[in-house]
């Protein structure tokens, strides 16, 4: 058999914060001749099975997925796990009690958007939302968009939705043990996200590294939607440097605002491990 190339291991569903339904983003997937796939919805494996039967469908190869809101150090963090049992009880538990907050934190967006003039906000959010448990950012940046006060999400986000900007609330999410235990501990390995999305000075990201590391994490996303071309090189010589493998993934969202689509990113450098080699026998 040829080894995989085209996975995309990152993207999410109306489950969490994507526009796109399960099975019309495995359509889509498969249209771009993605041969492994993995749905990782924010917070929440509840599409997990629609998502593996649509693969299959498909003929594609599938691993479960999710991507784990922690704060690390005071910052967000990102942590994708792969390839766990999606009925595995800790993590199911664990993942309900970091959604949970998020309606209050939303309320708070809220109040504080009213303060700036922008009324109804989170009213206005929810009609985007898809699943109750899950309104997130993503969901006031559309309503911001649909009512013309931005003209696109990433302004939103810009003026309205990020640090010391007036709809934005520190939110305490899963500590970094948490998310790794919750994920290794039901069978599957733990992928930092997107490493250079954090802004992190050379000190605290070689912390974030370390204490992953030590912690059972396994790999870290390379390739993905979030990482200039000059950035897949960095984090490919981090990936050797500290024994991780290799991860994949457009991180799509929505054929509306993502720039980046499913299956379509460059393959992974060589002379990395992919993370779907080290997790072959967990592929469906
Ligand atoms: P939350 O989990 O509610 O804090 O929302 C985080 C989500 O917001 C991320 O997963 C992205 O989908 C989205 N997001 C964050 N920053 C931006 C940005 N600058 N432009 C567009 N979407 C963003
Ligand atoms: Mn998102
Ligand atoms: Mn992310
Ligand atoms: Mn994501």
């Amino acid at each position: 058999m040829t080894p995989i190339q085209n996975a995309d291991l990152h993207c999410h569903s109306t489950v969490s914060d994507g526009t796109l339904a399960p099975e019309a983003l495995a359509q889509r997937a498969s249209a771009n001749g993605v041969e492994l796939w993995a749905l990782t919805d924010h917070d929440e494996i509840g599409g997990q099975h629609r998502a593996a039967e649509a693969a299959k469908a498909h003929g594609m190869g599938y691993l479960t997925g999710t991507e784990i809101s922690v704060t690390f150090i005071g910052h967000t963090v990102h942590i994708v796990g792969l390839g766990f049992d999606a009925n595995n009880l800790t993590l199911k538990d664990g993942l309900r009690k970091t959604r949970g907050g998020r309606e209050e934190r939303a309320i708070e967006m809220s109040d504080g958007l009213a303060k700036v003039g922008i009324k109804g906000a989170f009213e206005g959010a929810l009609k985007f939302v898809g699943n109750p448990e899950l309104i997130s950012r993503t969901h006031f940046a559309r309503f911001l968009v649909e009512s013309g006060i931005c003209r696109e999400t990433n302004e939103v986000f810009r003026k309205y939705l990020t640090e010391g900007k007036p709809g934005f609330v520190p939110h305490r999410w899963a500590s970094l043990k948490d998310a790794v235990s919750w994920i290794t501990g039901a069978g599957g390995m733990a992928v930092i996200a997107h490493p250079a999305r954090y802004k992190f000075t050379p000190n605290e990201e070689f912390a974030l590294f370390t204490e992953f590391k030590a912690l059972g994490g396994q790999g870290v996303e390379v390739v993905t939607g979030s990482h200039t071309v000059a950035e897949y090189a960095i984090y490919a010589e981090t990936a050797r440097e500290f024994g991780l493998a290799a991860s994949r993934g457009s991180d799509f969202h929505s054929p509306d605002e993502s720039h980046t689509e499913l299956g379509t990113l460059p393959f992974l450098p060589s002379n990395l491990t992919p993370i779907w080699d080290v997790l072959a026998s967990r592929i469906q």
